[in-house]
């Protein structure tokens, strides 16, 4: 409770409203609650007329019409009545920017201080997700009797400020100095807060540490993987869910013997076969024995957090807690501490929405152990990331041992220790990149373990190829050019003027050419409608420009290296050698930039893809080569290093054979030293699956084939009320589904979420798990990766195969080499591309022997095209094969009743 809150009293006010424009709409009701030492002592409502018709978003939200509002008194009636209820007390609303430009409108001369429960919540719960009213009353166990009437908001409001109350005085006094800095550029009521006193509560946080030490010399004990997997084992024991499976243990003594003999492993473990738990045990077993590191990559970030967090804790138990581990990202996920200090030094000049984001990182910046962004649910990366380019860690702003924070550095410090540990857990994006970077991030390795290896040739191409992107050559050169940057305040008091008034006109120089070249892509790639990116080797007038550029570039980059060498000899001369290690840190930026612009703007090589993209946000320009096969990179710079590799997915063979795998990602090479097997899941697809195939309709080509899926779909939904997936290949699919079947679903109640609609993945997942009947739609993202069991899923309908997209250039180079070769890229690429993604997407709907499931199949070349036989032969589960509209009525009639 409160005990000695100098305004111990405060009004917590909600407004419902015509619409989000305080200029142009009007209020339509408003409520307002004392509350007074914690209790809420007196409110008042009251709706207000509008001669505005009210929109039928919000009659549905709140309730209100004009009807309701008929007898209503207008605003003007009622402005004395609410400034008196307000008086002189603190504000408390949630969001409260928008609800106080409305009633600013009305009484513009109020002085009340103002507290955002929004603002408030981001910052105390860090990791917490979802931040609107409701669901933070449903966290706190708040009743709020009616969510969008204005007097229950506002009751709701005033009791979640109770409630957040308390967790402020676990903020510590590094913490206040910061927030209470930041509340003149982004007011939200950390004053008020700063003076109320309560029985004091804790943030919630869960920080978990990102390394596991251990001691691995002390292992003297026998790996048994036969009792470990056994019904009564170690797993079993440990494990309720465990369920004893022959193709588990079997997997894991070959995982066993490949690390013994130093043999490649190529395994396709169906869902469910427990695949993690098969490589972990032996994988740890070997580095404990032989005191090595076993390098463990992992395509998202989810299976790495889950691996690290979940799986290796449990498995450690075994080994009696005696290895060590640890989980490395990218640079990009960990906090700077030299940019974050920069940033609080320039809050004056930061953006409001900067600001905030100061704001949802201190308390997590003074409590995390890892540094890892991931850690935070407050933060909208898809929606903030650009604000997140200008904390995180990153190669060319990095003063590397100058750096005042380099022994806290958390990803100098997670580096470090992968370097020892047993187990390191990375994620594939890192995986190539520092292949092809020498190993500078891991160091040398020999074993590695790569799981969801299925995505490794598009991972690798991405990761591999060269890539040059305007914020990263504007990071580099703004450092020099402006007088103000870090590193030209770091670096004036050792220079002499003439050297600053040099480095930074050949800057400009530089800088002024670059701007040239890419202004002119910029203008190019908007003008062109394109798929994503376009092969810019292909626009003559850019390629004209680029090649023009080079030499003088190359002249201006020279001499700024030649200067920078020298200013490095003569600060090494004077005993300042910290500096002029910084020097020639630059000086490497500097060569690893015209590095790229060398490759990338001339000549160009018939083996990679040239590609001309734009940043969604800023759209700033990028340029890449990408190779267009990968194959032989891996096989050279990776595979060839390695004594150990363990490939894991569920879906890299077809027909049981792994050459399409092992041709495209380089590993046909190693096939001498490499055990291919299958490993089949304990699933009964026969029984848990029924896959219907709709034969009569048109061909996805055709322009018929949407008044065809469309009927089809709404009686899918209509004859099986369970929560369904639609699994689309492209957004403009999926836009024309979503729009076809929205009102229908509505009138049945069905929620609709749809990836680019609905929000960010992890939302449209969270509201579809929670949903009573969803239906989502999704493309892209969707077809890997989800993991939803149970009644989670039960029906998905694929509308059409998922062939990769030809218009995608890296697509196109790679069918116009295999044509090159003399081979058939249809069937030598498409198809199996196409297969394997279609594996994919029907292994969301069966996760557990428990399940059961029905797959619509809506696209007839199945069974019209030469492919079709290899189609069928891949895809599980019971077949019906549907060749008229009246069959598949009947059939839902049939399974509606089951
Ligand atoms: S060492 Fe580099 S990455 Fe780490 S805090 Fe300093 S500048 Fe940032």
């Amino acid at each position: 409770m409160l005990k000695e809150m100098k305004d111990n009293e405060f009004i917590a006010l909600d407004f419902e409203t015509t619409g989000l424009d305080r200029q142009n709409d009007d209020i339509i009701e408003v409520g307002l609650a004392h509350f007074r030492d914690g209790l809420l002592v007196e409110t008042y409502s009251s709706f207000v007329y509008t001669e505005k018709e009210i929109p039928l978003n919000v009659r549905n939200i709140t309730g209100i019409s004009n009807d309701t509002l008929e007898h209503a008194p207008k605003i003007d009636a009622i402005l004395h009545e609410i400034a008196e209820f307000i008086g002189n007390y603190p504000l408390v609303a949630h969001n409260a920017s928008f609800d106080m430009a409305f009633l600013m409108k009305h009484l513009p001369g109020i002085k009340n201080s103002v507290v955002d429960t929004l603002i408030l919540a981001r910052i105390l719960l860090p990791q917490e997700h979802y931040f609107s009213l409701g669901k933070l009353a449903d966290a706190f166990g708040i009743t709020n009797k009616r969510a969008h009437s204005a007097l229950y908001d506002a009751i709701a409001c005033g009791e979640l400020f109770l409630k957040l109350l308390p967790l402020a005085d676990d903020i510590r006094e590094e913490e206040w100095d910061i927030l209470l800095k930041t509340e003149d550029y982004n007011p939200c009521g950390l004053g008020v807060l700063y003076k109320m006193k309560t029985d004091g509560g804790k943030i919630p946080l869960n920080l978990s540490s990102y390394y596991i030490s251990g001691n691995s010399s002390e292992w003297q004990g026998k790996t048994n993987l036969g009792e470990i997997f056994s019904k009564d084992g170690y797993v079993g024991k440990m494990l309720r869910s465990f369920e004893n499976r022959n193709e588990q243990l079997r997997l894991a003594k070959d995982i066993h013997d490949a690390f013994e003999r130093g043999e490649f492993l190529i395994t396709e473990a169906g869902t469910g076969t427990g695949k993690t738990f098969a490589y972990l045990f032996p994988a740890i077993d070997f580095a404990l024995k032989n005191n090595e590191r076993v390098i463990i990559s992992t395509q998202t970030k989810s299976l790495q957090n889950q691996l690290f967090y979940k799986d290796l804790p449990f498995v450690f138990t075994y080994f009696n807690g005696i290895p060590s581990a640890q989980i490395l990202k990218g640079r990009g996920n960990y906090l700077c501490l030299l940019k974050w200090a920069d940033l609080l030094d320039n809050l004056p000049i930061l953006s409001r929405e900067e600001v905030a984001i100061i704001q949802k990182l201190t308390i997590w910046r003074f409590r995390t152990k890892s540094g890892d962004i991931e850690e935070l649910g407050n933060i909208n990366l898809e929606r903030e990331g650009y604000l997140w380019q200008k904390l995180k860690c990153d190669d060319f702003f990095c003063l590397n041992q100058n750096c005042p924070f380099y022994n806290e550095c958390y990803f100098k410090n997670a580096r470090r220790n992968a370097k020892s540990a047993n187990i390191v857990i990375i994620n594939h994006s890192l995986l190539f990149s520092d292949a092809a970077n020498g190993n500078l991030i891991l160091g040398e390795y020999d074993r590695l373990i790569i799981d969801e290896a299925h995505n490794i040739e598009k991972t690798a191409t991405r990761n591999i190829g060269i890539t040059l992107t305007q914020k990263e050559f504007d990071y580099v050169f703004n450092s020099f050019a402006q007088k103000k940057s870090i590193f030209i305040k770091g670096i004036s008091h050792f220079l002499k003027k003439n050297e600053i008034k040099l480095i930074s006109a050949i800057s400009s120089d530089i800088i002024s050419r670059m701007s040239y070249v890419m202004s002119l892509a910029k203008e190019k790639y908007e003008q062109m409608d394109v798929f994503r990116s376009v092969k810019y080797n292909l626009l003559e007038d850019l390629v004209k420009r680029m090649e023009e550029s080079v030499e003088p570039l190359n002249t201006s980059f020279n001499r700024l290296l030649e200067h920078l060498e020298k200013i490095g000899k003569r600060l090494e001369n004077e005993e300042e050698n910290d500096m002029a290690a910084t020097i020639e840190g630059k000086r490497r930026e500097i060569e690893e930039i015209q590095f790229k612009i060398n490759s990338l703007f001339s000549p160009y090589d018939e083996n990679y893809c040239y590609l001309l993209e734009t940043e969604s946000r800023t759209k700033n320009v990028k340029f890449s080569s990408l190779p267009i096969y990968v194959g032989d990179i891996l096989g050279e710079m990776l595979f060839n290093k390695i004594k150990t590799l363990i490939t894991t997915s569920g879906t890299i063979a077809i027909d049981g054979d792994f050459s399409y795998f092992m041709n495209r990602t380089g590993l046909a090479r190693f096939k001498e030293q490499s055990l291919m097997q299958l490993y089949s899941s304990p699933f009964d697809y026969n029984a848990q699956l029924k896959t219907a195939i709709c034969e009569f309709i048109k061909d996805p080509g055709d322009p018929q084939f949407y008044n065809d899926t469309t009927p089809v779909i709404k009686a899918i939904i209509q004859a099986i009320p369970k929560k369904t997936m639609i699994l689309t290949t492209s957004y403009t699919m999926l836009n024309t589904i979503y729009n076809n079947i929205l009102p229908f679903s509505e009138e049945l109640g069905i929620q609709v979420f749809a990836q680019g609609i609905s929000g960010s993945r992890t939302k449209i997942i969270e509201n579809f798990k929670s949903s009573h009947q969803g239906l989502l739609i999704g493309t892209d993202t969707f077809w890997e990766g989800i993991d939803l069991p149970g009644k989670f899923l039960e029906v998905l309908i694929i509308p059409k195969l998922p062939f990769p997209a030809p218009n995608d250039p890296i697509i196109e180079s790679r069918i116009n080499k295999i044509r090159e070769n003399g081979n058939n890229p249809f069937d030598q690429y498409m198809v199996p591309e196409m297969i394997l993604k279609l594996k994919q997407g029907i292994g969301r709907l069966i996760r557990t022997t428990y399940d059961n499931g029905y797959l619509f199949i809506l696209d007839s070349r199945i069974y019209r095209r030469n492919y079709g036989k290899r189609v069928l032969d891949e895809i599980p589960g019971k077949e019906y094969r549907l060749s008229s509209y009246y069959l598949l009525s009947q059939y839902l009639r049939e399974v509606s009743n089951e």
